[in-house]
């Protein structure tokens, strides 16, 4: 669509980042453009008309910048899916493998309470193994997971596929 080439048009791709061959999508830009960032959050929100959202997830750390501009925009409170170690209070935890290794991700126990429906926000969809990792976060807590947003999809790493096996919904701006 127009928008989706619109909004492809604010982020850059750094080459040989983080390491050699990968391709970085980067955000950055998207972030640093009045209009790019008003129009990420507008169509990441499109979607939900009328679809019951009581909290948004964000997943650290650019997944922190949209959630917390789409739960602003809902006026529902925000809750973020952090890295080991990063939060204050008692946690629950899940772990998933990286291409090479393991990561942690954390959320506070008592951070969503038991039937809510929560809008999962990040900014890129990959193998998909760090938003599984934070709707298993979510679903421990009861909680139950309305839809997972994502500015950009590699759909080549099989993020969608995989969220959709889980029976979940996936919506996704750009690829
Ligand atoms: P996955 O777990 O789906 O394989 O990887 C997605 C996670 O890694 C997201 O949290 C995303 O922010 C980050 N990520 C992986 N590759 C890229 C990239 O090229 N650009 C950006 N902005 N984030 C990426």
């Amino acid at each position: 669509t127009r928008a989706a080439k619109a909004l492809k048009d604010y982020i850059r791709t750094i080459p040989d980042f983080p390491k050699p061959g990968i391709q970085f999508r980067d955000v950055t830009t998207l972030f640093a453009d009045p209009r790019g960032l008003r129009l990420a959050v507008d169509l990441m929100l499109h979607p939900y008309a009328g679809t019951r959202i009581d909290k948004v997830a964000g997943l650290e750390a650019r997944g922190f910048v949209l959630g917390g501009a789409v739960a602003h925009q809902l006026g529902r409170g925000f809750v973020p899916i952090r890295k080991a170690g990063k939060l204050p209070g008692a946690v629950l935890s899940e772990r998933y493998t990286l291409e090479y290794g393991e990561a942690v991700v954390e959320v506070h126990d008592d951070a969503l309470q038991p039937g809510e429906r929560v809008l999962l926000v990040d900014d890129l969809l990959a193998t998909g193994g760090t938003a599984e990792a934070g709707v298993r976060l979510i679903e421990r807590l009861g909680a139950e997971v309305a839809s997972c947003v994502f500015v950009i999809d590699l759909p080549a790493l099989g993020g969608r596929a995989r969220l959709e096996a889980m029976g979940l919904d996936v919506v996704t701006l750009c690829e």
